[in-house]
């Protein structure tokens, strides 16, 4: 079957039992995708009422038909559960190469269930899979979960999707790392991931994806790669990342601003794609055979908010609204300092950024106080603060 591996992985972690089961071609049809083919594995094989953080929910990790081919963006991965965040169809997608692996290592699907009575880890390659303790990795970072993970498998070139120390503790928005600093990151998942003992799946696969009709696809490549080179969209994206369109959502009022009472801020050239270019950007990345590098990168040995670690990545639009222009915060530095605080516990950037929102507007109308925060006044706009709570939300305290 051209564009599938054909083979969707089944493992039960309560019961220790790894299998394959056939991938029916006529469901890919009917539902596109991973996000397709996982909403009806979801519909048909979860009850109604099923706690999403209970052995009976299910996490499934997806590829669609052009994962792992030669096509710009087919490393993204798709996640589905039942949400402990929304109880509805939870669903993150991720960047990186966690996809591609999944697949070339032989499945296009991967469905975990049950729960592991003690911390482990998934290995999979080229077909060949196991279950392993994952005891020392429990509480650990995500950074450093990553490294650990490539070096006990023996493999720099595996790819690891991972929860931190907020999935462990089921915080309701922690999502699913993979690569340090790509988030599956909406509908709480992480916690799906945490309920069930499993700390990170990795991934490892040598055989490359059949496509029907290769000489065809790479005449679509070409085309693709021409239009990224000449188009000045793309150019941007890749100049000044996704936060590059910040003056332009400020102009047309519909920036986030202040927990949603405005659409226009009046810090938005301070926290723009542009100044973070001129100003904090230590590089750029970009996944695998996509010639956009939008993917920003800030390391700083020291700052006011202390160092932050580059291995972190660096803040894309939505973490900089969600911190930036929601909280009334016109400094790029705490808001990296944020990103990198969320990607290390695996927490949702957007979540955490708008829950914080809330918590000031609360803070600001009395609703809560000091007494409520730990001692933590939750001003708009004040950055020590926002880190503060966030240090503590990650951390369940
Ligand atoms: S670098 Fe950005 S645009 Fe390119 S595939 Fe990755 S996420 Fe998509």
């Amino acid at each position: 079957m051209n564009g599938f591996a054909g083979k969707i992985l089944r493992v039960n972690l309560t019961e220790r039992s790894i299998r394959e089961e056939p991938l029916d071609a006529e469901v890919t049809r009917q539902f596109i995708g991973g996000r397709g083919l996982g909403a009806r594995i979801l519909f048909d094989e979860l009850e109604a009422g099923v706690d999403p953080l209970g052995p009976e929910n299910k996490l499934i990790f997806l590829t669609g038909p052009a994962s792992g081919t030669m096509l710009p963006g087919q490393t993204r991965f798709i996640v589905v559960g039942k949400s402990p965040l929304t109880g509805y169809f939870g669903e993150a997608n991720c960047s990186g190469s966690f996809g591609s692996e999944l697949k070339r290592a032989g499945y296009d699907a991967c469905i975990v269930e049950g729960k592991a009575s003690t911390p482990v880890y998934l290995w999979i390659k080229d077909g060949a899979v196991e279950l392993r303790d994952a005891g020392k990795l429990w509480g650990m970072a995500t950074g450093p979960t990553d490294d650990a993970l490539k070096a006990e498998v023996g493999d720099p070139n595996a790819w690891v999707a991972c929860i931190g120390p907020a999935g462990e503790k089921l915080v309701k928005f922690a999502c699913i790392i993979s690569d340090k600093h790509r988030a599956a990151g909406r509908t709480g998942l992480g916690a799906v991931m945490g309920s069930k003992n499993l700390k990170a799946v990795v991934a490892r696969g040598t055989r490359p994806a059949q496509v029907a009709n290769p000489d065809r696809l790479r005449g679509v490549v070409r085309f693709l790669l021409d239009q990224a080179k000449n188009n000045p969209g793309q150019q941007n994206l890749g100049k000044y990342g996704t936060s590059g369109g910040i003056p332009t959502l400020n102009a047309q009022g519909i920036l986030p601003t202040k927990n949603f009472q405005a659409g226009d801020f009046a810090g938005f050239s301070k926290i723009s794609g542009e100044h973070m270019a001129n100003t904090i950007l230590t590089g750029t990345i970009h996944c695998q055979g996509c010639p956009v590098p939008h993917d920003r990168l800030v390391d700083m040995k020291d700052s006011p908010y202390g160092p932050i670690d580059g291995q972190y990545g660096g803040a894309e639009y939505e973490t900089i609204a969600a911190f930036g222009s929601l909280l009334l915060i016109d400094d790029l530095v705490p808001i990296n300092k944020a990103n990198e605080i969320c990607n290390a516990y695996g927490v949702d950037t957007i979540s955490a950024g708008t829950i914080m929102a809330w918590a000031m507007e609360c803070f600001d109308r009395g609703i809560i106080t000091e007494k409520d925060t730990d001692g933590i006044a939750l001003k708009w706009g004040d950055a020590r603060a926002m880190l503060a709570m966030l240090e503590k939300t990650c951390r369940r305290r």
